[in-house]
């Protein structure tokens, strides 16, 4: 039950401006930013810090365990993701495709470590020269100058004289000096422009957005809107571009697709390009946006389908193929409705406009596309965890009554990314976003294990609200901890307790004489009737209740030495993964308060609101298991520190942990909402009365919370019949090479290709 495609994506856009709210809108209490500090973080706000976060995705062991066939598959599925995903530069700002190709120039002339020689001579301090490391590797990992989580615009942190003289002095300036001065010219101006407009993505006088050109406002996009619905077309593979002339506005709607021509070349007939007159302006529908990237996309879809396990597989591939040539999203959807059949494949895949988060008016899909495969390793072990759920499930604490007859391995994969291409990667996906798809066809929901791997594990420097001694305990083990975590959460979690019903024939699946309500001691008093479910019974609590008992099982479970011995942990390393996954879960708990609202006084994700719950209720356990305390950081400003004394999870930590989640079980089981809910709404409230201030650690979490990581990804290389896998450091220079080597054969073309669309939009911008 990974849902959080969407609320993750918004939560987090909308997190800097909650962020700022705070700050300047703090009721009380909240002095400690003084106006200086506050400018300087205002403006902090458009550069990426030089320390940020920079993690390798490892998919190493996954990839390895496929077999050549899927190799293949996957490389072709890769290729045309990163063709593709080239399109985000062209869909974020007029002069991201000649930054980017300003980027690609220098550093394919010479490697990050040869031109940090020459910055040196150039007059750049090493700060100086990191920051533009930062700066490139943030542009390659957001496809374009605007970040991707809070879409607004980043720019180097060094000045501007310096990066001028940087590229003056660089190999690729001296090989052709006309040309790079040509480029630098080109973008050098926006590339640092901090203007009201540009400061963040936005129609009209609110911002910067390709999708429409610069002279568009809300009024066109309604206009355009009705347009494409009385055409019966979708907005989500367009751009809109208008023209004054003549007396008349004239839009041009641009499709994505390697086919330029505007006649129906796809042999059914009736063709959705042309010219047509609507509420006294002119249309054109034209194919060809992005005609070389979707060419070059299509072209490797081709080629994956040669590669694909299945004849359904196969004929997803041609579908989006054919999407892709001729810019149809009908196409798009059938690619879909058989992406929804291809279950469980050992590499899953997704390409094309699918979110539209970033077009101001929210109908327009950014490129995107992704590779993950099955680690065969993992899901081995999780089979073995599923094969022993026979002996696990009694462990938990409930009555045998409240347990199913049979147990029922719940639809779950974990994969690991190998490409995401596109503005950045989310820990889970659920799509498609058609609507009626969804529907009539249903959706999936794939969590993405290496990228949850890494996104909170961190540096130790930047390891907050931990005590010293833990960070390198915490570091060593979070990855193994956090694999046995999300097994027992998803398997055994999701997988256990039964709900007692009675059907519309009166029959009650359980033995109404017999079972007792283990909390109260009397014959068990409600259950769902006909209809009613789980989550038609909870309905607003019952996504994160449900997200808080899966957590409570796995924190229980773990405890097993039976279950760490599944996942290859015996004797002190197994007592270091339950450290450290209780020891998590408790910091997790602090860093869920981010998630929280106190104008609405509501939680916008639920497994964050349930680790918040767990966290309450071992603090409540007292008896010093869990410490957390309030106090000012190295810089002045307020902290905290939260640990757990490992001596007494076993005792203390378990019995809370045992207690609380056989309630969750039992209100679960019998219907009991208003039992369940004052429960769970109970933990879950934020104040700033009782034991600790929550409110205000609240306010503490917010000031430090980490800058959105950078993710490195391989490259796959075919190599006679093998596909190679190539991996680069976790640093920024290391995202950097791989952008590099990513298109070894075609660089230049698919470069030139960039300058020359970017130009044909700037006549639209400048
Ligand atoms: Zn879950």
């Amino acid at each position: 039950m990974f849902r959080f495609r969407v609320s993750y994506k918004l939560v987090t856009r909308y997190s800097v401006h909650w962020l700022y709210c705070n700050k300047l809108n703090s009721p009380k209490g909240f002095t400690c930013v003084s106006s200086r500090k506050l400018t300087t973080m205002v403006d902090s706000q458009y550069f990426l810090p030089n320390d940020i976060g920079v993690s390798a995705l490892d998919c190493r062991e996954a990839f390895r365990l496929l077999s050549p066939r899927e190799q293949l598959y996957s490389h072709f599925l890769s290729r045309a993701a990163w063709y593709g995903g080239l399109a985000v530069l062209l869909q974020t700002s007029p002069e991201s495709s000649g930054i980017y190709v300003l980027l690609q120039r220098l550093f394919r002339g010479q490697d990050p470590d040869q031109l940090g020689e020459v910055a040196t001579a150039a007059g750049l301090s090493a700060e100086e020269y990191q920051a533009f490391l930062v700066y490139a590797a943030g542009l390659y990992a957001n496809m374009g100058n605007y970040k991707s989580f809070g879409d607004t615009k980043f720019i180097p942190n060094l000045p501007q004289e310096k990066l001028k003289a940087l590229v003056w002095r660089s190999k690729a300036f001296k090989e052709s000096p006309a040309d790079m001065e040509a480029l630098w010219d080109s973008c050098s101006t926006r590339l640092y422009s901090l203007e009201e407009r540009q400061k963040q993505l936005g129609l009209g006088n609110k911002g910067t957005t390709t999708y429409f050109s610069g002279n568009c406002g809300l009024k066109d996009a309604e206009l355009a809107q009705r347009f494409l619905d009385s055409k019966k077309l979708s907005a989500y593979n367009t751009r809109l571009f208008k023209k004054e002339g003549g007396g008349k506005t004239c839009y041009e709607v641009r499709l994505a697709s390697a086919v330029t021509t505007d006649c129906a070349v796809d042999g059914e007939g009736e063709t959705c390009c042309g010219r047509f007159e609507f509420e006294g302006c002119v249309f054109t529908v034209q194919r060809g946006d992005y005609a070389h990237l979707m060419k070059k996309a299509s072209d490797n879809l081709h080629k994956a389908q040669g590669h694909a396990a299945n004849e359904n597989q196969r004929r997803m591939l041609e579908e989006y193929e054919r999407s892709f040539t001729l810019g149809s999203v009908d196409a798009h959807k059938e690619a879909s409705r058989y992406w929804i059949k291809d279950k469980g494949p050992i590499v899953e895949s997704y390409i094309g406009f699918i979110e539209s988060y970033r077009d101001p008016f929210g109908s327009r899909g950014e490129f995107e596309g992704f590779v993950a495969v099955v680690n065969k390793a993992m899901s081995a072990r999780f089979g073995s965890l599923v094969g022993s759920a026979e002996v696990l499930l009694p462990e938990l604490p409930w009555p045998q009554a409240f347990e199913k007859d049979r147990f029922l391995k719940p639809d779950f994969t974990s994969l690991d990314v190998l490409t995401f291409a596109g503005s950045g990667i989310p820990a889970g996906i659920n799509i498609p976003n058609y609507d009626d798809i969804r529907q009539s066809e249903g959706f999936k929901n794939v969590s993405l294990g290496n990228v949850l791997a890494v996104a909170y594990a961190t540096q130790k420097d930047k390891l907050t609200f931990l005590e010293e001694e833990d960070k390198d305990v915490y570091i060593q083990w979070k990855g193994p901890s956090f694999e046995v975590q999300v097994g027992l959460h998803e398997l055994l979690g999701h997988g256990s307790g039964k709900l007692f019903v009675q059907d519309e024939n009166g029959k009650l699946n359980f033995e109404k004489e017999k079972v007792v309500n283990p909390e109260t001691g009397e014959p068990i008093s409600s259950w769902y009737q006909g209809s009613e479910t789980w989550d038609s019974k909870f309905s607003t609590i019952a996504s994160s209740y449900e997200e808080c008992r899966a957590e409570c099982v796995g924190l229980y479970l773990c405890l097993n030495k039976h279950v760490l011995s599944i996942f290859g942990h015996e004797g002190h390393d197994a007592e270091e993964v339950v450290y450290v996954n209780w020891l998590n879960m408790v910091r997790a708990g602090l860093l869920g308060l981010e998630f929280y609202t106190p104008e609405s006084q509501s939680w916008r994700q639920a497994h964050m609101q349930a680790r918040y719950v767990i966290l309450r209720v071992l603090l409540e356990a007292g008896q010093g298991l869990v410490t957390l305390q309030e106090c000012s950081g190295a810089d002045g400003l307020p902290d905290a520190r939260i640990s757990i004394d490992r001596s007494k999870i076993h005792t203390v930590g378990k019995v809370a942990i045992e207690k609380f989640l056989c309630k969750l079980q039992v209100h679960k089981s019998t219907a009991d909402v208003e039992g369940g809910r004052s429960l769970y709404e109970g933990y879950s409230a934020v104040s700033d009365s009782g034991t600790h201030n929550f409110t205000r650690l609240r306010e503490t979490i917010l000031l430090r919370k980490e800058a959105r990581k950078m993710f490195v990804q391989a490259n796959t290389k075919v190599k006679g019949d093998a596909v190679e896998l190539v991996e680069y450091d976790g640093s920024a220079a290391g995202l950097i090479r791989s952008f590099v080597e990513r298109f070894p054969d075609d660089a230049e073309e698919v470069e030139a290709e960039l300058l020359a669309l970017s130009k044909k939009d700037c006549s639209c911008w400048c």
